[in-house]
C-alpha cells in the first residue's frame, strides 16, 4: 500500500521511535505555519476531534485529530490540527491528496507541526517506510529532515516513458528525413552534355550553360 506525504512541504522534525509512534512534519516559510494537510491515501474517516482550541503542554494530548481507515488494515492519523480547520466528519470518504485540515499546534505541541502516524492492524508502524514523496511535493534542504524519504517511482516511470516517446519520435523523424533525401534529386546538367535521367514528381533538373575557359 502506498501513502503520499500529507503535506506538500516535507521536513521531518521528529522520527518514529519507541517513544514516538509517528513522525512530526514541520511547517515552512513557503506554505506558512498552517500549511494544508491532505489524506495520505483513499479511505474513510473513522475518528475526528475538532473542539480543541489551543495548545496545552501540561499533559500529552493530540489536540484536534483525524483518523482515516484504508484498505488492507491500514489507518493513518493526523494530530495537532488547527482549530476550526476540520470540515469532515466520521464516515466521510476521502481520496489520496484531498485536503482534510490545516496544520496547527492544538494539544501537546510546542509549535506548529503535523504529527502523522500509520498503523497496520492497529499497530503503529514507521510511516517513512510506507509513505512516498510525489514529484509535485517539495522536500526540505535540511539533510536531517529528509533521512529515509522514499520517492514515488511511478512518477519517474512516467518521465522515462515520456523520454522514450521523444526518442522514438526523433528516430521516426530521422527515418522520414532520410526517406525524404532519397526522393530529393537535384542534378546540374550542362547544355552540351547528353544525359538520360529519370525524374520523379517534385524533382528538378537544372540545365546550365557550360562555361568554356
Ligand atoms: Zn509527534
Amino acid at each position: 500500500m502506498n501513502f503520499r506525504y500529507p503535506v506538500n512541504y516535507i521536513a521531518i522534525t521528529t522520527y518514529f521511535g519507541s517513544e514516538h509512534k509517528g513522525i512530526d512534519l514541520g511547517w515552512s516559510d513557503i506554505y506558512g505555519m498552517n500549511q494544508r494537510v491532505y489524506a495520505a491515501a483513499d479511505g474513510i474517516i473513522t475518528k475526528v476531534k475538532k473542539d480543541v482550541k489551543g495548545n496545552d503542554t501540561s499533559y500529552r494530548t493530540y489536540g484536534n485529530f483525524i483518523e482515516i481507515e484504508h484498505s488492507g488494515g491500514y489507518k493513518t492519523f493526523y494530530a495537532h490540527l488547527k482549530y476550526d480547520s476540520i470540515k469532515l466528519n466520521v464516515g466521510d470518504k476521502v481520496v489520496m491528496g484531498e485536503e482534510i485540515a490545516l496544520m496547527g499546534d492544538t494539544g501537546y505541541a510546542f509549535g506548529n507541526h503535523l504529527h502523522y502516524e500509520i498503523s497496520k492492524d492497529n499497530k503503529e508502524i514507521d510511516p517513512t517506510l510506507y509513505t512516498y514523496v510525489y514529484s509535485d511535493q517539495i522536500v526540505t534542504n535540511n539533510p536531517e529532515g529528509k533521512v529515509g524519504l522514499l520517492y514515488y517511482e511511478k512518477d519517474n516511470l512516467d518521465i522515462n516513458e515520456l523520454k522514450n516517446k521523444v526518442k522514438l519520435l526523433e528516430e521516426e523523424n530521422n527515418r522520414l528525413r532520410n526517406e525524404l533525401n532519397n526522393y530529393l534529386f537535384k542534378f546540374d546538367a550542362f547544355v552540351t552534355s547528353f544525359y538520360k535521367v529519370k525524374l520523379y514528381e517534385g524533382e528538378e533538373m537544372i540545365i546550365k550553360k557550360r562555361i568554356i575557359d
